[in-house]
């Protein structure tokens, strides 16, 4: 398989570093409110990848942490962080807040049919390895102690900036850092800082008021969970920096190792066309599109079926289309099961609907043409040109798309043998030209959420 690397700017087999186990960090939500369709295309991204890796037999250790500390509004190190104006607003506790919002969080990947990380571990949970990462770092003079703060020394670590292409002297020309009299050099980041007003705080060597950085969070719960090396790390494109660069300088400042192998990053989302903000009214979350009618199927396909790499763009309309996307998926199904038993046509074109999806999630997850290869297939079996054990095979392509994209049909109720059974009473009522009967059937099967089509060659049924 070929993985676009952030780090190398360039498509790479992917080979984890023990054979067939892939150890993997997804940088999590920050919990100060719920959580939105553009978090959810970063957070299906690695749903995706590890559904994927498991697809293609691979144990994935799964690790997605909650960012239970609040990191400050804007990158600049000062001023109120989220969680804590998010307390403010809502007259509750910070930590209060967190846990409310990362409950909510679990919920929705619950909800979302994500798989289970084998780990969501909080920050709140790691100030020990925090601190004791921090030591190192300062034993190592990677780091310096400024007043009650400890900053890392960006100058010290040589490739700073080579994740994000950033060069020292474009930032400070840019005002992307932010020179203060205690740094050393504008680029150092903040591993810990000190605040009297802030409400959460942790006492240590350092003062009795401090917080841990963001990024520092992120490396103590990555090593502690996964070790010092890793496979992949992945998030949306705004991480890639500050916050990954700044990871990797921490980690590998300590072990002097390679920290993540493999570093994947998802475009940006927008909405109707433009950016997502709070003033627009379009920060959607899953309540919103749920009380709209969609389920949370359609919200993956409609967040899945871009490739993570294109930024993709998000609205109402583009649900509509995944919804009727899926219905087609599931007309192709029904023609499936009913065609199995005839005599083999079509072997073709579900061999080549196979190979196209593989090659195509091999080739960096290049969902848009394994969508493709489906859609095509499915083009063949509703005009009746696959059928017999080629319509097993199709079964099986089809299902193998669906448990990647996590898009399966809900189990609904009536067992195959009740809506079979009812469905051959209606045909009995219909030669008997009992219209009545055969309509009060369609109707009881409408209530069980079976949906029928007649052909010629009799009925065929599928579950809504
Ligand atoms: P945050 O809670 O702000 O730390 O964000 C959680 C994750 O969502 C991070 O990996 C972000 O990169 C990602 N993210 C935030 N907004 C978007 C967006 N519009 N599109 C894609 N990913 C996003
Ligand atoms: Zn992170």
């Amino acid at each position: 398989m070929q993985v676009y690397n952030s780090y190398s700017r360039s498509l790479e087999p992917f080979v984890p570093l023990e054979a067939g186990h892939v150890r993997m960090y997804n940088c999590g939500p920050t919990v100060y409110g719920r959580c939105h369709v553009g978090n959810w295309r970063s957070f299906l991204f690695a749903d995706l990848l590890r559904r994927w890796f498991e697809e293609a037999g691979l144990r994935v250790t799964q690790v997605m942490n909650i960012t239970d500390v609040g990191h400050l509004l804007a990158d600049a190190e000062e001023g109120e962080d989220k969680l804590e104006a998010q307390a403010r607003a809502e007259q509750l506790d910070p930590f209060a807040i967190s846990a409310k919002y990362a409950e909510l969080f679990l919920a929705d990947t619950r909800a979302l049919g994500m798989k289970p990380a084998a780990v969501y571990p909080h920050a709140t949970d790691h100030v020990p390895q925090m601190l004791a990462m921090i030591d190192q770092l300062i034993e190592r003079e990677f780091a310096y102690v400024a007043g009650e703060d400890v900053y890392f020394d960006v100058s010290r670590f040589e490739r700073y900036g080579k994740l994000s292409g950033n060069r020292l002297e474009d930032l400070v020309a840019g005002h992307r850092v932010e020179a203060r009299a205690e740094k050393r050099h504008p680029a150092d980041f903040a591993l810990w800082k000190s605040d009297p007003k802030h409400l959460m705080k942790w006492p240590s060597r350092f003062g009795e008021h401090g917080f841990p950085g963001w990024h520092i969070e992120c490396s103590a719960m990555a090593r502690e969970h996964l070790g010092e090396q890793i496979d992949l790390h992945t998030g949306g494109e705004d991480n890639v920096f500050p916050h990954h660069e700044c990871e990797i300088a921490q980690t590998e400042a300590i072990t002097g190792k390679p920290f993540a192998r493999y570093w994947m990053h998802a475009k940006f989302l927008t909405v109707d066309g433009g950016k997502m903000s709070k003033s627009l009214g379009n920060v959607y979350t899953l309540d919103d599109v749920t009380k709209r009618g969609f389920l949370p199927r359609h919200l993956r396909y409609a967040l899945l079926r871009g490739h993570y790499r294109k930024s993709i763009d998000f609205s109402f309309d583009a649900l509509a289309e995944a919804r009727s996307a899926l219905e087609g998926l599931s007309e192709m199904r029904a023609r499936l099961q009913f065609d199995q038993d005839k005599a083999e046509s079509g072997a073709e074109h579900a061999a080549q609907a196979a190979t196209e999806l593989r090659r195509a999630m091999e080739q960096d997850l290049l969902v848009p043409e394994a969508l493709a290869a489906v859609f095509t297939l499915r083009d063949h079996v509703v005009s009746g040109r696959v059928a017999g054990p080629a319509a097993t095979r199709s079964l099986e392509v089809l299902e193998s798309l669906e448990r990647i994209l996590g898009i399966e049909e809900p189990v609904t109720t009536g067992d195959d043998g009740e809506v079979e059974a009812l469905i051959a009473q209606r045909e009995a009522a219909r030669t008997a030209k009992d219209w009545a009967e055969s309509d009060r059937l369609r109707d009881a099967l409408d209530d069980l959420g079976i949906v029928l089509q007649d052909s010629a060659e009799g009925t065929i049924w599928r579950r809504r």
